[in-house]
This record gives C-alpha cells, structure tokens and sequence, in this order.
C-alpha cells in the first residue's frame, strides 16, 4: 500500500493484487501494539496501522485494488493472475514484489519425534487465536525466541494458557529487547538459552518435549537431557521472503531475497523488490518506509526516468549478516544502508569506507542480530567499492 501511494503520487496507474479479503497483509493479525511509532509517531495496532494506509488507498483514484485474488504467474510486462473472475492478464511497465514472508516449519528444522496434533508455527497459532477466536492449546512451551514466538507467549498467556517456556538454541534472542521485557519478563516466563527441543513426545495430541542444552555447532548435549509437559509447541524459528512465484531466481543466501540495486531494482530491471520479501523486518515502520522509497523508483523506472551510473559495489566484514542494497550508483545524494550485525556489538564505530577512504562512521552503543539497522552515506565521495566494517 505504501509503495502504491508513492508510485500514484509521483504520477503512475497502480494496481494492488491481494489474495486475501482484505488488504493489509500480516498486521491484520498483529493485534499488539507497538506500530507506527516512527512512521505516524504514535502507538499502533497492527490493524489500526494497516486501516490509515487502506483509507489512503482507497481515497486514491490511480489506485485500483484487486483483493481475492492471487498472482500465479510473472513474466516481463505481466501478470498472470487468479481471481473473481477467473484467469486474468495484467499488463504492467513495472511491478513492486511485496509478497511478505512465510514461516519456518518442523519440517525445516528436522525437528525430532513423533508428528501429534499441537505443534504449529507461531504465526499460525496468531491467526487461530485473533482471526479465528480459537485457542491452541493450555500448556505451552514456545521454541525459538523470534518477535513472533515473543508476541504469541504474552497472547497465549493473556488468553489463559500456561506457558511454562521459550527454548532459544542461540545465546542470544533475535527479538526486540522490548519484546523480551513486555512479553516475557513482565509474565515471569523463562527463557532458556543454549537450549532446544531434543524430540517431541505423543500420539495423537503433544504429551510433552524433551530438551537440553546445545555445545558447540549446536551439538546437542544429551546429559543435560530433561521432560517438560505440555500439549502445545508453538514454533518462532525464522521467517523466509515468500518468492514461490520466482522459483529460480538467485537470492542471497543471508536474507533469502533478490538482490537489488540502490533503487531495489532486480537483475531484471522492470521488477522492484520490497518489505519482507527482501529482507525480514523487524517494524512495519521500516517497511512502509521502504515501499514508499520504491513506490517511487518503480514509478520513474515506468516513466523512463530512472537515472543510473557508474556501479559500485557494496560489501562487508564478516561482523555484518547482510548489507542491503547491494550495489549503488555513481554520482549525488545520500543513500541509506540497512544492515544486520552477525553478533552482539557493545560501544563500537560502524565505518564506512569507499575504495578505502572513509565515508562515515556511526557509533552503536549496543547493537544485536534482531534488529535491523542503518547508516546514510553521502554518495559525492564513493568512487570504489563500498566497504562496512565494524571498529
Ligand atoms: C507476529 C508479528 C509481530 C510483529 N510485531 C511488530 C511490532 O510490534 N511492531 C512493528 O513495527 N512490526 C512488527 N512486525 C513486523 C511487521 O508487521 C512486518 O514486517 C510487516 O507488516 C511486513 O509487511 P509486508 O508488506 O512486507 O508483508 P506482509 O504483511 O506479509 O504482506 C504480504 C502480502 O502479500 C500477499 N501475497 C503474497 N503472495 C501473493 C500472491 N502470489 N498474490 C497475491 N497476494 C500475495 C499476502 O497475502 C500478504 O497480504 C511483526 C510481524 C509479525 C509477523
């Protein structure tokens, strides 16, 4: 929506494909606060967020808005689509990809045991529970200490389930640290680092997990072995760009998306990339912030006037997971960088540095994995490869 509204402001004809009934994508389900405090500088729901942008939308009149209906199908110029009325072509001179993301499953992540009724993702469960008014269980034990497993331990708890723990493999969380204390701390639920689910327990419905501390390449380590009952196992273990429509595109292997350029353009230049298909975000704010930016170059690309240069490659030391975009062009104007650290950062420099001269230098007080940060750059000076390190 937030790319829509920028691509018809700067003077394009939009289209919004939507498979669900509504739009507003996963803030539909995120009925917690926490939205929009950079963006509307106040504190939103999910659902409150996605409203203001649908009554914008719905105000503009370049914007057509087709919901119940699926892309099935892309090619150069258009897209193949399901809906209403059937099969449908849509012609196109550029196309935003906002596809979201989908959530990692037992599967994925090979977990152990036998396959009872009672583990779900965390996402999954969000929707039962604030969708469809349904509870998932009473005795819970969440894995993985992503933003979503944080969120579903507080809902479920408000709800009336136990939720006796969150296991999280890693020694740190990568969720918010807000999130840690409003969702965790605040309902005296622990959280166990170090620590994972070493096989599910029951027949037809979960009986309980056996768990234990990992050691070194998350070796698990068998003498720690212990039984915690509940029926319920919520899985939060990571979230993948959902690009089932783009089969064989090379993606980076960090973020799961397409590589863009400083204008989110693809290798294919009528396709822009943008929000969580990208790279998961940890704040909607970021995202409508982000398709805004995109709304913008896609509408340029459409009208021929997206200017380019020379190429300048972007990259990193090995502190940083990711750094996005992944190329820039030559020439004026400030660019923002995103990135994810690799590990925990106390009080250190973020530098920036072109063809080994120093762009900029940040200063991060502490810095984690979970959260997504910047750092702009005034382009004048890069005349070589674009290099972050950590000092
Ligand atoms: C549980 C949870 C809690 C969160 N909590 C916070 C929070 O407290 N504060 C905060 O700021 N942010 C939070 N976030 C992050 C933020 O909400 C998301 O990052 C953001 O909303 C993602 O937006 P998106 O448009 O990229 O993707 P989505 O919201 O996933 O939208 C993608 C849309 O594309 C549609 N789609 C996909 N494929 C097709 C297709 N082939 N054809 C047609 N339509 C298609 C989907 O139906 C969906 O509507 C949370 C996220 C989650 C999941």
């Amino acid at each position: 929506m937030s790319s829509a509204l920028s691509a018809s402001e700067n003077g394009s004809k939009v289209t919004i494909v939507e498979r669900d009934e509504v739009l507003g994508g996963i803030l539909n389900q995120c009925i917690h606060n926490g939205f929009g405090l950079h963006y509307f500088k106040e504190e939103l729901t999910g659902p409150e967020f996605a409203y203001r942008f649908r009554k914008m939308v719905e105000k503009d009149k370049n914007i057509t808005v087709l919901t119940r209906t699926m892309v099935t199908e892309l090619d150069e110029n258009v897209a193949h689509v399901q809906g209403k009325g059937g099969m449908e072509e849509i012609r196109f001179k550029a196309c935003i990809l906002a596809m979201g993301c989908r959530e990692r499953t037992a599967g994925n992540i090979s977990l152990n045991g036998t396959r009872p009724m009672g583990v779900i993702t965390a996402g999954a469960a969000q929707k039962m529970v604030n969708i469809d008014g349904k509870m998932v269980g009473k005795d819970v034990v969440i894995l993985g200490s992503g933003d979503i497993g944080l969120i579903m331990a507080r809902r479920l708890t408000l709800e009336g389930a136990r939720v006796h723990a969150v296991f999280e493999i890693n020694s740190t969380t990568s969720g918010l640290r807000r999130n840690i204390m409003q969702c965790l701390d605040d309902f005296n639920i622990p959280l166990y680092y170090n620590t994972t689910i070493f096989e599910v327990v029951g027949k037809d419905r979960v009986e309980g997990v056996y768990y234990g501390q990992v050691g070194e390449s998350y070796r698990k380590l068998e003498e720690t072995r212990k039984f915690m009952k509940c029926d319920t196992v919520i899985l939060s273990v990571g979230l993948v760009p959902d690009l089932q429509l783009l089969p064989n595109a090379e993606t980076n292997p960090r973020t799961n998306g397409l590589f863009v350029n400083e204008y989110y353009q693809t290798s294919k230049p009528w396709l822009f990339s943008c929000g969580n298909v990208l790279h998961v975000h940890d704040l909607v704010d970021n995202v409508a912030l982000e398709g805004k930016q995109v709304g913008l170059f896609a509408s340029l690309y459409a009208q021929n006037k997206l200017k380019k240069g020379e190429i300048i490659k972007v990259t990193h030391s090995s502190d940083f997971s990711y750094v996005l975009p992944y190329t820039l062009f030559e020439g004026e104007g400030e660019v923002e960088l995103k990135f994810r650290l690799k590990k925990k950062v106390v009080k250190k420099w973020i530098k920036v540095t072109s063809a080994g001269k120093e762009l900029c230098k940040k200063f991060v007080l502490a810095g984690v994995p979970g959260e997504m940060m910047t750092i702009t750059i005034n382009k004048k000076d890069a005349h070589g490869e674009i290099v972050l390190e950590v000092e």
